[in-house]
Order: structure tokens, then C-alpha cells, then sequence
């Protein structure tokens, strides 16, 4: 049986109010046993940490999307910061820039960006981020932070979708890759040529559910289900064997984001011995 863990995906949507436990229930039986619900600001956390306290194998990441980068002040900041010692809380996040919505202009994302970043070095854990038409700016501000922080700055590049040059620099500065449904569309030719170069040690999988779903699912809703496909694509790319590749992973999210799950894989490998 394989143990995966869907490193991004959004319980709290409004897409999965009514069958929410299906969902789940969908995705242990083909595997998935572990689940990172990411915020995009505090109503989300809260709504986030409800789900994590009732649903096994659901952790959190509280914070700001860059959507949502105005709201963050010194209130909110506060309330984050005690958010994320919750116990089910594993990354800061989603964070980062996104130029290409521009919902705030760039200065006020950037320093909700930053301010998060602190915070999740200060609390001792990795973030999740989110970028979209802001490479240059992005690897600016993560060179600089790491600079300040040290290795206490790590996390995630989620859906990643830079070119190599971006990818070397993003490895270089300790960060892993998140890689998702978009990795299986037939056009994305160039995105497997890259994913077949990164480093094997630094790659997560997510289906960012409800959006992205991979190639057969393609126009509706995603589900954490749907992950398998994700892996079976990275396992073609990387021509290794799928238990491989979800053993790989698996390990990598657990380095990253400290998850207890050993446990949950331990009692599912003897659930299926016997
Ligand atoms: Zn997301």
C-alpha cells in the first residue's frame, strides 16, 4: 500500500462543504494518508485548524496570500503568530507574490511576504509559497532573507513551474519543489524537462484541490484523490518505479514539514500484511 502525503491542497472551499468526508475517505483508500491545508488568510486558518482537529492525517499552514496581503497588520500578524503554535500547524502559509492578479501592488505584498517570512523563521517553521509572474522579484527577496535568516528560512516553491536556471537557484537557496496536476498536461513538455532535473531529495507532490486537477479530471473539481496521478506522471518522468516515488516523497514531506505520519504508514503496511 502506498503512503502519500498531499503537501497543498484547500479544505476550507466552499467545494467540499457537503461531502468532505468522502473526499478524504477517496483519497486514504488509494493511499494518500497524509494532507497540508493551506490558508489564504485568518478566516481560512481557523476553518483550516476545525478540520485538522477532527480529520486524522490533516495538518495546517495558517497565513496571508498575496491576495490577501493588505489585511495583514500588526493585529493580524499577532493572531497568526499564536495560530501557528497550534499543534496541528506544520508551515506559514501560502505566502509570496503574485504579480499577475496584482490584487495589492507589489511593495504591499512584498511586506506581507516578508513579514510572514520572519515570523515562520522566528516560530521555527517552513513556508509555502505561492508565486506567479514574480521570479525575478521572488528570488531577490529569498536570496536576501536567507542571507538574514540563515537555514532557519526553508519550505516550498508551490506549483512550481520555473525554468531550470530558476530551478538551481531555488535548490541552491535549500528549498523544495511542489509539484502538482500541471506536471501531467500533454503541452507542459518543458515543466517534465525541468522536474526530470531537480533534485530527487528536494520534490513533494500537492493537487492544490479543489483547482488544478490532473489531465483526466481536467474541468472539475480536483480532489486529493487525484494525487496518484500526479505521481504516476513523476514516476514515467523520472523512470523510477511508483512506490518509489511515493516512498521518495513521502520522505521529503516528512523532512520538511516534521509530520508525525510514520505512524499512520506503520498500521496501514500491517492492515495490509494481514
Ligand atoms: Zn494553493
Amino acid at each position: 500500500m502506498l503512503s502519500l502525503v498531499d503537501t497543498h491542497l484547500h479544505l476550507f472551499e466552499p467545494q467540499f462543504r457537503g461531502d468532505l468526508g468522502s473526499v478524504l475517505d477517496r483519497a486514504r483508500r488509494v493511499g494518500v494518508t497524509g494532507f497540508i491545508t493551506a490558508a489564504v488568510d485568518l478566516e481560512t486558518a481557523r476553518e483550516n485548524l476545525r478540520i485538522a482537529d477532527t480529520e486524522p492525517g490533516v495538518y495546517t499552514a495558517v497565513g496571508f496570500h498575496p491576495s490577501a496581503a493588505g489585511w495583514l497588520d500588526t493585529g493580524a500578524l499577532g493572531t497568526l503568530a499564536s495560530l501557528a503554535g497550534e499543534p496541528r500547524v506544520v508551515a506559514i502559509g501560502e505566502i509570496g507574490l503574485d504579480f499577475y492578479r496584482m490584487d495589492f501592488p507589489p511593495e504591499v505584498q512584498e511586506r506581507s511576504f516578508v513579514a510572514q517570512l520572519e515570523l515562520a523563521a522566528e516560530v521555527g517553521l517552513p513556508v509555502v509559497i505561492h508565486t506567479r509572474d514574480a521570479w525575478a522579484r521572488m528570488l531577490e527577496v529569498l536570496r536576501t532573507w536567507r542571507r538574514r535568516l540563515g537555514p532557519r528560512l526553508r519550505g516550498v516553491l508551490h506549483a512550481f513551474s520555473g525554468d531550470l536556471a530558476i530551478a538551481e537557484e531555488v535548490a541552491a537557496l535549500g528549498f523544495y519543489f511542489g509539484i502538482g496536476g500541471p506536471l501531467t498536461y500533454p503541452k507542459n513538455e518543458g515543466l517534465r524537462g525541468v522536474v526530470a532535473r531537480l533534485p530527487r531529495d528536494r520534490v513533494v507532490v500537492e493537487t492544490d484541490a479543489p483547482y488544478l486537477p490532473p489531465q483526466p479530471w481536467r474541468g472539475r473539481r480536483n480532489e486529493p484523490a487525484f494525487l496518484i496521478e500526479v505521481v504516476k506522471t513523476l514516476a514515467r518522468v523520472w523512470a523510477e518505479p511508483v512506490e518509489a516515488v511515493a516512498r521518495r516523497t513521502t520522505d521529503n514531506a516528512r523532512d520538511l514539514f516534521g509530520l508525525d505520519i510514520g505512524a499512520v504508514a506503520a498500521a496501514r503496511a500491517e492492515e495490509s500484511a494481514s
